[in-house]
């Protein structure tokens, strides 16, 4: 796959094999910096959402539900080995899809899918239960038991990562995995589902099913042999998910957006926090699910603040995705920028002044210039909505409650970030925020060890960690009457 005639037609992977499409339908996936067509992909329908969960579940109840755990971890690591020899393809494959850059991916994304393995590789064969000794007449205990078929669905902005979030635990545990990408990334999935093929996975453990959210998204939330679906996206389609899972009551992980406030006060290290600042809305264009898209300066240093950002916004390298020296590449698609545009906008028509950016950069490809917003209100809409884009809003605070009360005021909480010296300060934001993490003097950072997840419209659940684990499977009880 690594010449572009190989990439021509992406079909789809069901039952351990590439398989054309009942629909008999293809759509086209787009490099979004150059807006050419870079492969034809399967389009999955009802029907062939049907023979992926078939397909998933007769694994579960053969070879692969009935594989030695450390059998399962080591499959795991294999894939991780795999995913390590091919990360050039994968980087390559990754940036004409997204637009992210491949520094970026090779950075951040591919270490972070191949410690994801790792960590759930090690996790296959501690999946213990507890005999807990409730009576003196019995003997009792829990095992836990994978799920069965879980639903993975998952956006366009970490296309590799936030997948494997949820396929490396689901298979650590023991379930079946059936994926369905988001239908303008949906080539580096493919690979991967290639790649476990090759690692050992039985057929069937692993499908993966492209196609529009609104029909093959739905048909595998509407599943009756789908026990378990995890999301992420949009809160829209959260709902929508959350009311069709009711059916057969599936078990449902939401991880949604943010609109998440980054707060610095006048004893942060400003240098510090406004390079964080900047790369905590920029990085990936800004469409990050917790990216620090509200900047809250104290009024003492507002202005400092507000013009190191705009500095920093303004020396943004935007340009090719494959160019090493690239720090910002495209929004994801066309409509993704006309979107954030549409954004820009209505908050100017708001009343809010832009320092930076403003406009789109470019005449081809989907380049947004990073943009900063001043004069920005806590009520307006840029700084309620969730914009997922290179578009930082700066709002002035005066003391500690009005920090906190701006950063409670939005209907998300995923994420915030503190910059203060102020030891007493940082504790009672860590505590009082509304956020599933709390950053203290530095910004975004995730890793798999630790549970990732929000609140109220950011959705439930938590993934990471052992967190995870228990997304995937569910203790049972076993009573054994042993007579006093
Ligand atoms: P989306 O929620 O529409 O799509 C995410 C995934 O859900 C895709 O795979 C899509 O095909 C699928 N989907 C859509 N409708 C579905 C349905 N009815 N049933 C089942 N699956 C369905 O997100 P989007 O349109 O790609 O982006 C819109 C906005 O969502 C963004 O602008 C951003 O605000 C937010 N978003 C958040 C995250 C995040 O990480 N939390 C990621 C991407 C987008
Ligand atoms: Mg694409």
């Amino acid at each position: 796959m690594n010449d572009m005639t190989a990439l021509e037609m992406q079909d789809l992977l069901i039952d351990g094999r590439r398989v054309a499409p009942l629909t008999g339908r293809y759509f086209a996936t787009v490099n979004p910096a150059t807006e050419q067509v870079i492969a034809q992909v399967a389009e999955a329908g009802v029907e062939d959402i049907d023979a992926a969960v078939r397909s998933a579940r007769k694994a579960f109840e053969g070879e692969w539900g009935h594989m030695k755990a450390s059998d399962r971890g080591r499959l795991l690591l294999k894939l991780a080995d795999l995913i390590g020899r091919n990360e050039d393809e994968l980087v390559m494959l990754e940036s004409l899809d997204s637009g992210k850059p491949v520094s970026a991916i090779r950075r951040q994304d591919l270490p972070a899918v191949i410690d994801t393995l790792i960590y759930y590789a090690g996790m296959a064969d501690k999946i213990n239960g507890q005999v807990i000794p409730a009576r003196t007449d019995a003997l009792t205990y829990t095992v836990r038991e994978p799920l069965g078929v879980v639903g993975a669905i998952i956006p366009w902005n970490f296309p590799l990562m936030i997948g494997m979030w949820k396929m490396a635990p689901a298979l650590a545990c023991g379930c079946s995995v059936v994926l369905k990408p988001a239908e303008i990334t949906p080539l580096s999935a493919l690979r991967i589902g290639e790649l476990a093929l090759e690692a050992g996975f039985p057929a069937g453990a692993l499908n993966v099913v492209p196609g529009f959210g609104k029909v093959a998204g739905q048909a595998l939330v509407d599943h009756r042999d789908v026990d378990k679906v995890t999301f992420t996206g949009s809160p829209v389609v959260g709902r929508q998910i959350l009311q069709s899972a009711a059916g057969n009551l599936k078990r449902v992980t939401l991880e949604l957006g943010g609109k998440s406030a980054n707060i610095i006060f006048p004893d942060a290290d400003i240098d510090a926090a406004v390079k964080a600042a900047g790369s905590g809305i920029f990085f990936n264009t800004g469409q990050v699910c917790s990216a620090g898209s509200r900047i809250l300066a104290h009024a003492d240093i507002y202005d400092e603040v507000v013009e190191r950002l705009a500095a920093r916004a303004k020396s943004m390298r935007l340009g090719d995705p494959l160019e090493a020296s690239t720090s910002m590449g495209p929004l994801v698609s066309e409509v993704q920028m006309n979107r954030v545009l549409n954004y820009i906008d209505v908050g100017r028509n708001e009343g809010a002044s832009v320092v930076a950016g403003g406009a789109r950069a470019t005449e081809t490809g989907y380049y947004v210039q990073p943009t900063v917003f001043v004069g920005v209100e806590h009520e307006m809409r840029v700084s309620q909505e969730e914009i997922f884009g290179p578009v930082a809003t700066v709002i002035k605070f005066i003391d500690d409650e009005d920090a906190l009360r701006i950063a409670n005021g939005t209907v998300y909480s995923l994420a915030a970030g503190v910059w203060s010296a102020d030891i007493n300060r940082v504790h009672r934001f860590a505590r009082q925020l509304k956020a599933g993490t709390v950053w203290i003097n530095t910004y975004g950072p995730t890793d798999i060890r630790l549970p990732w997840g929000g609140a109220r419209d950011s959705g439930f659940g938590r993934e990471h960690g052992d967190m995870a684990i228990e997304n995937f499977t569910e203790p049972k009880v076993v009573w054994i009457n042993t007579g006093r």
